[in-house]
């Protein structure tokens, strides 16, 4: 790999060869407008087209390469009439056809007595093999660069996909490769042994109101070990939504701050940053941590104030939301960077992250499974704990399909357990695609509905209060005898409210498996029996029904995350909006695990090889992360 390589990905895409201002305009959509944006565009899907040397050895029906010499041009002769090429390939005749096609383009690219490369499907019509609307033509000359499998990127309005997959684009690819390189020798750096004896790690474990599972005290050793190394800790810690990641990232965070060192628990929104901190201040009350909390709506003076004391290390744990990544934030000693709830933040926070302060480790949580190629991709080489139990006495939560039609049943029962228990139920509206408006009329409709029954018991809460608003109608619902908080789906990651029982999805059709399981994660936070009532409306499609099916049937979130992926095909999973990066679209994971695998490998030469060049690349390094965190600011307004 050369240096020239970096300047290259650090350059607008407009230099590229073949990107001209209407195209640029068009790539622009797909966020990217440098060459090292192409990184995050993934293939989200490869095809697979086999070469056969021998037509009658390729199978019928599957998407093939063949080499084929062209006869004879049968022109359509009206519209309807598809335009048919006759070619042979090693003597056998087959048909190239074409609907609707432009019969010059056609003389063109498949002239008389040429010999060409076609990919496409293979049929067999009427006693003779065909290709109709082969994906790639080319000349034979060019079956070095054949490439059996196809990537296939997502596209915008005006970017056809030849366009994608054709041209600089060739280029492109191998920069990924470049970059996937670039990232693999960076992933892990020297960093401090955190060695001691522990005493604010087991104090707190010591006076939990709970055991720790067993994954949780297991996990717990895994980490303690990375710490205790001279290796940055880069490791991605996946557990089921209740599994209690939290108290794991806590305890290490101590065997951290008691080396001297401070750390920073980043959460995707506000309301969870708040939660982080109550909870955790409530833990940490006898072991006098100074602990903060920082996020967006700290302005002016008081801001100032907490910057100050991150900057002198008076503060040793800070809480908070992307707002510690931003401009202006330095820390005296940040020795671990925690990211809870990783789906919803986008790679370049990751690095920016790592950029500030000395080389932090790192602990990213996710209840999501997410894939080894991603994380390769995003983090480098990481290291995975998986917390596989859940606390003991967990109950599964009662989950039930109910049609919107039985609504009164359902409030009656809600009725009846307000009279009889202290139990309090989250009841969230859906949300209506592309509209924040139709959203909160939904959620605002069911609130007044709910409130005159329940007169005085019932909260509303959505995406367009501010902060302090969320933050206090959470304490109210918390603390106080509000008994149903309807919702819409910003309670989706992380809230913890004990005493909620129960969880009302409305119109649960409109919801993915992955969220479904999210939301329903909100209840059966203690030992009390807890249910998820699916509120559907009458009529379900199939995926629907499916989707409410597995809900019923199984509480288990990998098991979920599995049957996402069937029903939904991996592009999706994590997709544009989960990741909260515009056009991180990583799918086809057989594929990538390859590239990576590759890049890995020629990293690991790379390093062996020329230790030096590791000290060029690290200006470029520095320029290329310069690039990232500018970028944060933009890419986290929709992250949130
Ligand atoms: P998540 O993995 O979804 O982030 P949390 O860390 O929020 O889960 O934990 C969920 C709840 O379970 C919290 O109230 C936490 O205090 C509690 N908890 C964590 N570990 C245990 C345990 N070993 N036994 C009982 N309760 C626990
Ligand atoms: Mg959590």
């Amino acid at each position: 790999m050369k240096p020239a390589h970096l300047d290259l990905l650090l350059s607008p895409i407009n230099k590229l060869k073949g990107v001209g201002p209407k195209i640029e305009n068009i790539i622009n959509k797909l966020g990217i407008s440098l060459n090292i944006h192409f990184l995050w565009h993934f293939p989200y899907k490869i095809i697979e087209k086999k070469y056969y040397d021998n037509i009658h050895d390729a199978p019928i029906n599957t998407l093939v390469t063949l080499k084929v010499e062209v006869l004879k041009h049968n022109p359509s002769r009206f519209r309807r009439q598809p335009y048919k090429v006759s070619c042979v390939a090693n003597e056998t005749p087959i048909d190239i056809v074409y609907f609707n096609a432009r019969h010059p383009v056609i003389r063109s690219i498949l002239p008389v007595k040429s010999f060409r490369m076609i990919s496409g499907k293979l049929e067999f019509f009427r006693n003779k093999f065909q290709i109709t609307h082969p994906s790639t033509v080319e000349d034979v000359t060019k079956i070095q660069l054949l490439r059996e499998r196809e990537p296939i990127y997502s596209l915008t309005a005006g970017l056809n996909l030849k366009y994608f997959t054709k041209m600089a684009f060739d280029e492109l690819y191998a920069h990924q490769l470049a970059i996937g390189i670039i990232r693999l020798i960076d992933s892990k750096k020297k960093s401090v042994a955190f060695k001691n004896n522990n005493n604010l790690k087991n104090n707190l474990i010591k006076n939990l109101p709970f055991q720790l599972t067993k994954s949780q005290t297991q996990v717990l050793e895994e980490i303690k070990t990375d710490l205790e190394s001279n290796t940055q800790m880069i490791r991605l810690l996946q557990g089921d939504v209740g599994s209690g990641k939290t108290i794991v990232a806590l305890a290490s965070m101590l065997t951290v701050i008691e080396s001297g060192f401070q750390c920073a628990f980043m959460a995707p929104t506000s309301i969870l940053a708040y939660q982080h901190y109550e909870n955790i201040s409530i833990l940490l009350e006898n072991l006098s941590i100074k602990i903060t909390l920082l996020t967006g709506k700290d302005k002016g003076k008081i801001r100032k104030e907490k910057l100050e004391k991150i900057h002198d290390g008076e503060v040793e744990l800070i809480v908070g939301t992307h707002a510690l990544i931003q401009e202006g934030v330095t820390f005296k000693n940040l020795g671990l960077s925690v990211i809870d709830e990783q789906h919803r933040f986008g790679v370049y926070q990751r690095l920016a992250f790592n950029y500030k302060g000395f080389r932090p480790s790192i602990l990213v949580m996710s209840a999501t499974p997410i894939p080894r190629t991603l994380t390769l991709a995003a983090y480098g080489d990481m290291d995975e704990s998986r917390l596989i139990d859940k606390p003991i006495g967990r109950k599964p939560i009662m989950t039930s399909g109910l049609s919107l039609k039985k609504e009164k049943q359902l409030i009656d029962r809600i009725s009846n357990k307000i009279q009889k228990t202290s139990e309090k139920f989250f009841w969230v509206c859906p949300l209506i695609e592309e509209s924040q408006e139709l959203d909160l009329k939904a959620a605002t409709e069911r609130f007044n509905n709910l409130n005159k029954i329940f007169k005085n018991k019932v909260l509303l809460i959505h995406g367009q209060l501010n902060e302090k608003e969320k933050e206090n109608i959470m304490e109210k619902f918390k603390n106080e005898d509000f008994r149903i908080l309807v919702a819409t789906t910003v309670i989706e990651v992380g809230i913890d409210i004990k005493s909620a029982t129960t969880i009302i999805i409305e119109h649960a059709e409109r919801f993915g498996l992955a969220q479904l399981h999210q939301l329903r994660g909100r209840v059966g936070r203690n030992n009390q029996e807890s249910f998820c009532i699916l509120l559907h409306k009458e009529n379900l499609g199939d995926t629907a029904k499916k989707r409410i099916q597995i809900m019923t049937e199984t509480n288990d979130g990998f098991k979920i995350a599995e049957e996402d992926l069937i029903i939904r095909g991996p592009g999706e999973i994590l997709g544009k909006k989960q990741s909260g990066l515009p056009s991180f679209n990583v799918a086809d994971l057989s594929f990538d695990s390859d590239l990576l695998e590759e890049a890995k490998i020629e990293a690991d030469n790379v390093i062996s090889d020329d230790p030096k060049l590791l000290k060029d690349k690290n200006q470029n390094l520095k320029n290329l992360l310069y690039i990232h965190e500018r970028d944060t600011a933009i890419k986290t307004l929709g992250a949130g």
